[in-house]
């Protein structure tokens, strides 16, 4: 219901199977002939057919201006690499975690969370060509390579959930992307790649290496805002070190060039940006999930982990055995929904019952699904409970589901999140807006932390913005320069 902010894996509901396309070509950055897995066409083929199911699983952040710059950017950065001719696409994620990616065939995302935490131009372009590297050195068809359909979380909703049924297996190799984790090689490699394309556009590439202060700032923080870049890459501190050298050595070709920052620039333009989760999607509070667009509510079983993405509520059991999701389900009849659900997931149904939820006309099926995998030596079995629930002119499709044989342990706690969806009335729930960066001055020079303070954040908060900023809480602010602060939310 709105965007994938975490990584879950349940690899016990599904089978591996690993794909490969193995012929030989030159790596277009090192000029080595590599065993490469697929073709040009095919890479730009399968990056076509990702891209689509990515935004559609994460959501696209409306922002025209900033679209506009990270297009623009992008181009001009491809345009000198290695691999002009791609199909490059460049398209910012709504999602707060901080990451950027890229798929095979040029197509490279940014959520507006590493956006609000870039403190100028430089630092972004650094991130830009580090991910433009991992395109242009071929590491995304290499990693291809390697995903086994068993790693993607999605499995689940894959095989249970109609609408991305549909989708099919691409969905999930789709998915898989996301969660790559490439070599410490090939990661160095794409650091030399940033900083050898953001100075070639004409940045200083000294500031990428300050970005990964921010990094590493970040891990220390609190879990929600433990980055997947970060977990997907080397020991920042060591980054950084290695990064400002490679800098200090690409501007030493060119020491009479001006290497461009534009601090104020990049600030004004991510002025107004939502920062942190958007409410309006869905948002977790003390234990339950609220949606103020779609008006519904529901408990979340204790310690289960939830992810929002715009298609599914995924939660997931703390020994990861367990697996819950919410789906919008065809039609608006709850028991031709269920009619549906058992047909098309073979559905050997053990008790079905018309019983409304919360005064809602709900109709809820308990039953097993085996699994063959591909080449049809091995099954196991699943048990779900789905409830079909009619509100608001939607179905909503709620289910549970665990190994056969551990599905006893869960079923209490499946059937209590379940019996707790509700409509949404409260409104305190309903108006919650999201918070926005508000980029802000000083009439008088005075520490960061203080002047975050007189901007009405929070004491307990200092921190967070003080890592946001890319400063010390200590530092000193000139008068009239640009900081960011936040707007909205509680924050006045
Ligand atoms: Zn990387």
């Amino acid at each position: 219901m709105k965007r994938f902010s975490q990584k879950l894996s349940i690899a016990c509901l599904a089978f591996a199977s690993l794909f490969l396309f193995q012929n030989c070509a030159i790596n277009p950055v090192t000029g080595k002939r590599q065993l490469a897995f697929m073709s040009e066409e095919k890479e730009i083929a399968m990056g076509k057919s990702y891209d689509p199911q990515v935004v559609a699983e994460m959501g696209k952040y409306e922002n025209p201006q900033m679209a506009q710059f990270l297009n623009e950017k992008g181009q001009a950065m491809a345009a000198i690499s290695e691999r002009p001719n791609l199909p490059w696409k460049f398209t910012l994620i709504d999602s707060p975690v901080v990451n950027a990616f890229a798929v095979p065939g040029g197509f490279v995302y940014f959520t507006r969370g590493i956006m609000a935490h870039f403190n100028n131009e430089a630092q972004f372009a650094g991130v830009l060509g580090h991910e433009i590297g991992h395109v242009t050195a071929r590491h995304t068809v290499a990693q291809q390579a390697k995903q086994t359909v068993g790693q993607i979380g999605l499995i689940g909703g894959m095989i249970l959930s109609p609408e991305l049924a549909s989708q099919g297996e691409s969905l999930m190799q789709g998915m898989g992307m996301l969660f790559l984790k490439f070599g410490r090689d090939a990661e160095s490699q794409s650091d030399e790649l940033g900083v050898k394309y953001s100075t070639a556009i004409g940045y200083d590439a000294k500031e990428m290496a300050g970005f990964f202060g921010t990094l590493d700032r970040l891990t220390g923080g609190s879990e929600n805002r433990v980055p997947e870049f970060q977990s997907t890459h080397p020991d920042p501190a060591n980054r950084k070190v290695r990064v400002g050298q490679l800098a200090q050595a690409a501007q030493a070709a060119a020491p009479s060039q001006k290497y461009e920052v534009d601090r104020d620039g990049y600030l004004r333009m991510i002025d107004g940006m939502i920062y942190g989760e958007d409410p309006a999607q869905g948002y977790v509070e003390s234990g339950s999930f609220y949606h103020p667009g779609l008006k519904f509510q529901f408990g979340i079983p204790r310690s289960w982990k939830l992810q929002n993405s715009p298609s599914a509520v995924i939660m997931v059991s703390n020994d990861q055995k367990s697996q819950m999701q919410m789906t919008l389900a065809q039609g608006t009849d709850p028991k031709a929904a269920a009619q549906s659900f058992v047909q098309e997931t073979k559905l050997q149904v053990a008790s079905q019952s018309d019983q409304a939820i919360n005064g809602l006309p709900a109709t809820t099926v308990l039953g097993d699904i085996v699994q063959q995998s591909q080449d049809g030596s091995q099954s196991q079995t699943l048990r779900v409970i789905a409830s079909f629930i009619s509100y608001g002119g939607n179905t909503y499709m709620m289910l549970g589901l665990a190994l056969a044989q551990d599905f006893n342990r869960y079923q209490r706690e499946i059937e209590g999140s379940i019996g707790s969806f509700k409509q949404l009335t409260d409104p305190s729930k309903l108006n919650r807006q999201p918070e926005r960066i508000k980029i802000v001055t000083n009439s008088r020079s005075q520490s960061l932390g203080q002047a975050l303070q007189s901007q009405g954040v929070p004491a307990d908060r200092i921190n967070e913005m003080a890592i946001l900023n890319g400063m010390e809480v200590n530092q000193t602010i000139p008068a009239g320069m640009l900081f960011k602060s936040l707007s909205g939310g509680n924050i006045r």
